[in-house]
């Protein structure tokens, strides 16, 4: 069990430095493990040495085109989300990049907030793709229909109870801080404080932890929250 970080990570591809480098802190602020490339050829040697959940990636790029290196992508079968940063007149090159198989564009200048929002999109549909149902013991949360049962009788969460739980499912075996599970749950939205996190836990203890004696989601004390694995 490793101390608990957003295993997400994120590789962008932007040859203008400052727009890179702004890209690169902002999500890093949002707890994404960020790499940074400023040519096509690159990339090719970072995707070697990692494994990347999304990659954002400039059209104009030197070296290589985004077109190029997203076709050699996919040719190497690679199937990672590609989000396309275009300028506002690539319109050809926008829909040559879509059928090159990139998943999303964004049009610079973007805001932030709506970078971070189509991330989140692309995000939960790989992570869907691979596992939609989270089961842990005789508790079963569905990603698809939101919905929660315990020992196959439906829970009925609020909103919020629902995405403390799918967080903690999500990162199932890694502990996380109540700062990680309001910085996935509320995101930079709000800045109500961590111990709302104890709030919500407290009730999903109520609402589900209760029969099975408080061991589906454990304090770790002075670190945050855990839901361990079936084997841990
Ligand atoms: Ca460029």
């Amino acid at each position: 069990m490793k101390l608990g970080e957003n295993a997400m990570r994120i590789l962008v591809v932007e040859d203008e430095v400052t727009l890179n480098e702004l890209t690169s802190s902002r999500l890093k602020k949002e707890k994404y493990s960020v790499d940074s490339c400023f040519d096509g050829e690159e990339v090719f040697e970072y995707i070697q040495c990692a494994e990347y959940d999304l990659i954002l990636l400039d059209i104009m790029l030197p070296k290589m085109d985004g077109i190029q290196v997203l076709r050699k992508l996919r040719a190497m079968g690679k199937d990672t989300p590609v989000l396309l940063l275009t300028a506002r007149d690539e319109i050809e090159d926008r829909v040559n990049g879509l059928d090159a198989g990139a998943d999303d564009y964004l049009v610079k200048p973007f805001a932030y907030e709506e970078l971070l929002a189509r991330m989140r999109v692309l995000l939960r549909r790989k992570d869907g793709q691979s596992t939609n149902e989270y089961v842990v013991g005789a508790l079963k949360l569905n990603c698809d229909t939101k919905r929660v049962y315990y020992k196959e009788k439906e829970v009925e969460l609020s909103a919020r109870e629902y995405a403390v739980l799918e967080c903690l499912l999500r990162n199932k075996g890694t502990i996380m801080s109540r700062d990680q599970i309001s910085n996935h749950v509320w995101n930079y939205y709000y800045e109500g404080g961590s111990n709302i996190v104890d709030v919500y836990i407290r009730s999903l203890r109520n609402k589900i932890d209760k029969e099975a004696g408080n061991q589906i989601i454990q304090t770790v004390r002075g670190m945050g929250y855990v839901i361990k694995g079936e084997n841990e």
